[in-house]
Order: C-alpha cells, then sequence, then structure tokens
C-alpha cells in the first residue's frame, strides 16, 4: 500500500480543547488519497481546503464547525466523462463524550453529534464531510461536451 506523503500530517486531536480555546487547524488535500473517496474521484487534479474550528451552540455546548472549500472529479453518469463538482459547506458539530451524551445531544439538538471522547483525527472528519456531500449521481449540468480526446 502506498503512503502519500502528505498522510503523515494527519495527527489526531482533543475536539474539547479546541472548543475550549476556540482554536482553528486548516490543511490540503487531493480527495483521490482518501480511502472512503478513492473509488469515486476519478484520478488526480482535485483539491479540497478544509479547516476545523472551535465552537459552541447557541446553548453554550462544545462544538466544532468543519469547513471544507475546493473541487472535486468525479464522473459524469451520463456520459462517463469527468465532472467537477465544487464543494463549499460548513457543519457544526456537536461534542459527545461518550455513546450516552451522544444519544441524548442527537435527540436534544438539531445539530449533528460526533463522538468525541478520544481524539479525532481531521483528515476523517473531512472525507465524512465530503461523503455527505458530493452527489451520488453526478452530472454536468445542462449538455454533456463531448468527451475530449476520446479517440476511434
Ligand atoms: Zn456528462
Amino acid at each position: 500500500m502506498q503512503r502519500r506523503s502528505h498522510a503523515a500530517a494527519r495527527e489526531s486531536f482533543d475536539a474539547y480543547r479546541l472548543a475550549a480555546s476556540r482554536g482553528e487547524l486548516t490543511g490540503e488535500l487531493d480527495p483521490a488519497a482518501l480511502p472512503r473517496l478513492a473509488d469515486r474521484v476519478t484520478g488526480e487534479g482535485g483539491q479540497v481546503r478544509w479547516s476545523i474550528r472551535g465552537d459552541a451552540d447557541a446553548e453554550g455546548r462544545p462544538a466544532i464547525v468543519v469547513a471544507i472549500e475546493g473541487a472535486v472529479p468525479l464522473t459524469c453518469q451520463r456520459c462517463l466523462g469527468v465532472v467537477v463538482e465544487p464543494v463549499a459547506q460548513s457543519t457544526l458539530l456537536l461534542l459527545a463524550r461518550d455513546e450516552a451524551e451522544l444519544v441524548r445531544l442527537d435527540e436534544a439538538s438539531e445539530h449533528e453529534v460526533v463522538p468525541a471522547g478520544a481524539p479525532l483525527d481531521p483528515v476523517a472528519l473531512v472525507e465524512d464531510e465530503l461523503l455527505l456531500t458530493l452527489p451520488f449521481a453526478p452530472r454536468h449540468e445542462g449538455e454533456c461536451a463531448p468527451v475530449a480526446g476520446a479517440s476511434a
């Protein structure tokens, strides 16, 4: 298995500490390098900038805001050409120390809840956001262009 050099940059973090300090982590990644996205991303060239910011919800409960922005090359389900899907998403996630708190918060709040009793992997959080954001059946808007470079 090939490891990419930027994979070494991923370091898990204490989400509660980030929330309390209102800290921020940022990074950049190639979506094709994410294992759960690899079969949907068509080759190289995609780029996603991300940030994870410590925050709180309106009731003061600790939270993180995961923001992603960039472009992900996917396969158009109509012409099988490449369609570059822009992503720009910001999601507030409440923190839960354990399963019981996760269930309680999930019932009490409209926000999503993330188990944060153990250190979190920022890249896995970004991958989750991308999985939720990207369309399952991507298509070119309007007409599909003839596939460039398709030789006979
Ligand atoms: Zn198309």
